[in-house]
This record gives structure tokens, sequence and C-alpha cells, in this order.
């Protein structure tokens, strides 16, 4: 059978959650039905990471500004942050030569800043078109203009859109007619560290995530001043950084836990290639974004490696995890709720071994890379017959 050329548009070169989803379904692609490239807007670690797996990428020359425009600054058409039409023709000229050189068959747009030029260049070829949607198109999210351009382009330039949650899928608020997928970003198995079973007597409770102030860091350090009133044998970790800027928040971080008095308690261990090893090395898992999580992949790795797991009460989180079953889930942005959280977590060992096996159970039988490869390859073979 004929190899399918497909070509993924993904403006950032970052290492955050969807540029990390993207190189595990690229990996988990079949390589006898399909040969990827990818093309990215800016340099990054991202293209060293794709290159070292053995999957062709490129950087296209002259957009890196538009792919480090933040997005809350961005209105309407501005959002191709390009000040002039020449500029955005020259984008989508640019992505028509490649996938004119390329041969390509099939088009997956696959950030924000990627879905409009890389959609307009496969359009205008007349080649099948997907948009994968990492992001929910809200307000509390994106500033308003663009909500209102991106869902209605979704109507018409897509012929399918893939979500990586329902609640993404949601956002987007398609017509029943517009065929949609919704694929969660799956675990690959030698990611999936189990490691030594945690102990809850002198717990290390972590959170992993880039520093942003959505994803709610603070929240997690009020919620250790709380809980370690009551306990305080407790330990905490921050796993991450600042990926956009955001290193104001992260000194803002350092101020509060100063004023806690969560110095000697607090770790910071930075932005850290090896998060397998990092999540088995904690005892339970904590994720506290303010607004709904499009999905939250590292709720995901927590479970994967049977630790418990707490998560915010809203968005992809309600599709991960059954509450009180294999995970707990708290009110999003309720310090109080959380620090009670992680005391139940650490009062109630034997419950909580049995919650993070059972976590990883649910992980195993709906979350893993091959359910999220297989998925997409039904929508490319749909597009592609
Ligand atoms: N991550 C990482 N190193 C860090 C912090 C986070 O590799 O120091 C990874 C984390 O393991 C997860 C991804 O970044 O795979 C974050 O994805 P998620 O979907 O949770 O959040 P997003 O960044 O998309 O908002």
């Amino acid at each position: 059978m004929k190899l399918a050329n497909i070509l993924y548009v993904h403006h950032s070169g970052t290492l955050a959650g969807g540029d990390i989803a993207l190189l595990r379904q690229i990996a988990a692609l079949d390589k006898n039905l399909y040969h990827t490239h990818v093309t990215l807007f800016e340099e990054g670690p991202l293209l060293e990471l794709l290159r070292c797996r053995g999957i062709s990428a490129e950087v296209l020359q002259g957009f890196g500004s538009l792919s480090r425009q933040k997005k809350e600054n961005m209105k309407g058409i501005s959002l191709l942050n390009l000040s002039t039409a020449g500029q955005i023709s020259a984008l989508i000229g640019a992505l028509q030569g490649v996938m004119l050189s390329r041969q390509i068959a099939l088009v997956h747009t696959n950030t924000l800043k990627a879905h409009l030029p890389g959609g307009l260049a496969a359009r205008r070829l007349g080649l099948p078109l997907v948009w994968h949607m990492h992001d929910r198109i809200a307000p509390d999210y994106l500033p308003r203009p663009m909500v209102a351009l991106l869902r209605k382009t979704a109507r018409w330039l897509p012929d399918t859109v893939i979500a990586n949650s329902v609640c993404t899928l949601r956002t987007l608020q398609l017509p029943r007619r517009k065929p949609a997928a919704v694929v969660y970003p799956g675990l690959p198995l030698d990611e999936a560290v189990i490691g030594r079973p945690p102990v809850f007597d002198a717990p290390v409770i972590g959170m992993v995530g880039r520093f942003a102030p959505w994803k709610g860091q603070h929240v997690f350090l009020e919620a250790a001043s709380l809980a370690v009133k009551k306990a305080p044998g407790l330990r905490f970790r921050l796993i991450g950084a600042p990926l956009f800027g955001e290193d104001d928040y992260a000194l803002r971080l350092k101020q509060q836990a100063k004023e806690a008095g969560l110095e000697d308690k607090l770790e910071y261990t930075g932005f850290r290639n090896d998060i397998p090893q990092q999540v088995a090395d904690l005892d339970m898992l904590v994720h506290c974004s303010i607004i709904g999580e499009p999905f939250g992949q590292v709720i995901v790795e927590g479970m994967a490696a049977e630790r418990p797991v707490i998560a915010s009460q809203g968005g992809g989180a309600l599709e991960i995890i059954q509450d009180g079953i294999n995970g707990i889930l708290t009110p999003m942005g309720d310090a109080q709720a959380l620090a009670d959280a992680m005391l139940k977590i650490v009062q109630n060992a034997e419950a909580s071994v049995e919650m993070g096996k059972k976590a990883r159970e649910r992980v195993l039988a709906k979350f893993t890379i091959d359910k999220t490869a297989d998925a997409v390859e039904a929508v490319y073979s749909r597009l592609l017959a």
C-alpha cells in the first residue's frame, strides 16, 4: 500500500502539553501507512526532539514573531500577527510550497496559530484538512474576537475537527452535522513508570506543569500552607517552569511560599525532561487549574504511576477521573477543599494506595497512546478513502 504523506502544521517549538501530545502521537502512527512531516514557525526544543525520534521536521523561517505573540493580545485577524496582507499570504504561500514539494495528501493543523494559515493553504490546494484542537475555544481562555473567529471558521474550513476532550469539542459549538471526533491524548506505556510504592506518613506532594496563573500554582501553595498546619510532616514539590514569559508569576510564587513559611518544606525542580521518574518519586500528585483544563495530560501521568491524584473539578479532568474511585476532584480555586483532600489521602493510606492502583487501570483502559493513534488513523483513512 502506498504511504500517505501527512503534513503537521504546528506553530510552537516549545515543550508544553500540545507539543508533547504531538510528539507522542506522531511516534505512535503506523509507519507503514503514513509518512509525517512537521512544520514549525519557530526554533525550540521540540524541533530537536522530533528529529531525535526520527520524525521529519523543519522550521519555516520568518514567522517566529507570530509564534511568540501572546494569545491574550491576539484580536481577530491580528491572530496572525502579520502586519500586512503580504505577510499573511507569505506564510500561506510557504505552507503551500511545502505541501506541493512533499506531495502532501492530508494536512493536520495542531495549534491555535496554525489552524488558519495551515487551513487556508490546504484549502487552496484542495487537500483534506483536520483541525486538532488542544485548547478550549472559550472567552475565559482566549480573547473574544479570537473565540468568534475560530468558532465560525471551524464550521467550514476543516473537513474534520479532532478535539482532545468532550469539553474542548463543546467549546467550539459546532453544528451537529459537522464531522468531529474526540481523541484523548494518550500516554506511551514506556512513560508510565510505577516506581516505589507511595508512602503517606511523610509524603511528598507534587504539582507538575508550566508556571502560569491559570494553572493555579498559587492555589497549590495556599492549600499546602493550610494542610501543613494539620500535618507538619508534609513536603511539597513544584515541577515545571514558566514557558511563555510568566516570570513575574514565578517570582510571586516564591514570595507567597516565603510569607507562608513553606520554604523549608518546598522544593522547586525547574523544567524537567524526566517527568515519568519525577512523578514516580512523588507520593501524591495535585493538579489545580483555576479554569477548565482542555484535557490535562499531567493528570494521566500521575494516575499511570499509581499515584493518588487530586484534580480541579472542571474541563477535561471530569473525563479522566471518576471522583472518589480513581482520584479526587475538588472545586476549582478552592484551596481549603484541596488541603482537605490532601489530608484525606494521607490519613487513609490503604484506600489511597488502592485509589492509585485503580487510577493506573483507568489509564490503561482509556488513555494509552495506541488508542490515540488508532482514532487519528481512523479519521485519516476516512478522509483519504
Ligand atoms: N512537563 C514536562 N516538564 C515539566 C513540566 C511539565 O515535560 O517540567 C510536561 C508534562 O509532563 C505534560 C505536559 O508538560 O506532559 C503538560 O501537559 P498538560 O496537558 O498537562 O498541560 P498543558 O501544558 O497542555 O497546558
